[in-house]
């Protein structure tokens, strides 16, 4: 039973071989971060035609490392949305010509299902009901989860995602693209306590989020300051402290909520190590598990849609034969397993 995952919705191209028995057989990732960064952003078109040329590369490499070929594929699926229209088609066009040419079944995976799921990809992986806090470029969310499929969505941002507010925070203070993971590296040589923004909505009730004022703090503190590489940094920390201690403290607060006792993490922000040691410490304090992927699968991969997409096919779920994505997908419309 081995699945073929693809993922194209953005501006990696990421593909997978899971087997339900056999675990992850390969995967393979590939990130047009060079392509764009000259545009200090992602350029939909070129990201679409990107993919079309590592693609099938990808598919081959990976059949090489899991010593298969592709009459062995048993499934294919591919990321449906949400995500950039052009980019999702070319992973659903070929997922879909491939399931057709080999007489398999194939799924279309959303995205965030997938960031969901990848924790389960882990050791001793969590089982329902638990807790997803889902921070990535595009989203941050906080989910009950109450079986595989059951999504029950908590809070989420009324404004920018966690990964997109590191973004702009870090392009504003000239760090080069993409900036999340830089601002996050420089905040390390971050003295503490030299700056100190808000928490914001963490004084009202509820379990929603917003990071655009957040931004705006950091300007102003950015402006007023002599923008010495050491300041840099400093604001960097602080700003790092306010968003970290802010997803906790709203996690937290969904927990009690929810009766649940463990807390799954994912999508790219959940490779931020501030973030892991301050939920690691929550876990300590309140003996609730948390679960990380690795970092690896944190940002967009293909594993995460392979192992999705094998959960969904082993369910007996699979797509008609046509070519269909959603750029804009609520996820609670999913089906159940
Ligand atoms: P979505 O999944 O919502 O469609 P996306 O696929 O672009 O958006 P991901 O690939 O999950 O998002 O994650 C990328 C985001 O994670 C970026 O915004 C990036 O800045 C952020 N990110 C990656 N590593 C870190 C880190 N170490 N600390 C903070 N943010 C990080
Ligand atoms: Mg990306
Ligand atoms: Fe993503």
């Amino acid at each position: 039973m081995a699945i073929l995952g693809i993922e194209t919705s953005c501006d990696e191209t990421g593909v997978a071989l899971y087997d339900a028995r056999r675990g992850l057989l390969a995967h393979r990732l590939y990130s047009q971060v060079a392509l764009h960064a000259e545009y200090g952003g992602v350029v939909p078109e070129l990201a679409s035609r990107d993919h079309v040329r590592k693609l099938w590369p990808l598919v081959d490499e990976c059949l090489a490392e899991a010593g298969m070929s592709r009459p062995d594929i048993s499934g294919v699926a591919y990321t449906a949305g949400p995500g950039l229209v052009g980019a999702l088609l070319v992973g659903a066009a070929a997922g879909r010509a491939m399931a057709w040419a080999l007489g398999v079944p194939a799924v279309g995976v959303h995205h965030m299902e997938g960031h969901l799921l990848a924790p389960l990809l882990e050791a001793d992986p969590p089982e329902p009901p638990f807790v997803a806090l889902l921070v990535s470029g595009g989203h941050t969310q906080l989910m009950q989860v109450d079986a595989i499929g059951c999504y029950r969505l908590l809070g989420q941002t009324l404004d920018d995602a966690a990964g997109e507010a590191f973004d702009k925070t870090a392009k504003m203070m000239g760090l080069p693209y993409p900036g999340g993971p830089e601002l996050a590296r420089i905040a390390e040589r971050g003295v503490a306590g030299r700056f100190r923004f808000s928490r914001p909505m963490t004084d009202r009730p509820g379990l929603d989020f917003s990071f655009s004022g957040l931004k705006t703090q950091v300007l102003l503190a950015w402006q007023d300051s002599d923008q010495s590489g050491q300041t840099r940094c400093d604001i960097a920390r602080a700003f790092q402290e306010a968003v970290v201690e802010t997803l906790a403290i709203k996690s937290e607060r969904a927990l009690r909520d929810s009766g649940a006792r463990t807390l799954v993490v994912a999508g790219g922000v959940g490779a931020n190590l501030d973030l892991r040691a301050r939920l690691a410490a929550l876990s300590e304090r309140t003996g609730v598990r948390v679960c990380f992927p690795r970092p690896a699968f944190c940002t967009d991969n293909g594993a995460m849609i392979a192992f999705a997409g094998a959960l969904r096919i082993s369910a007996g779920q699979h797509e008609p034969e046509a070519i269909g994505v959603h750029p804009r997908w609520d996820m609670a419309t999913l089906p159940a397993l």
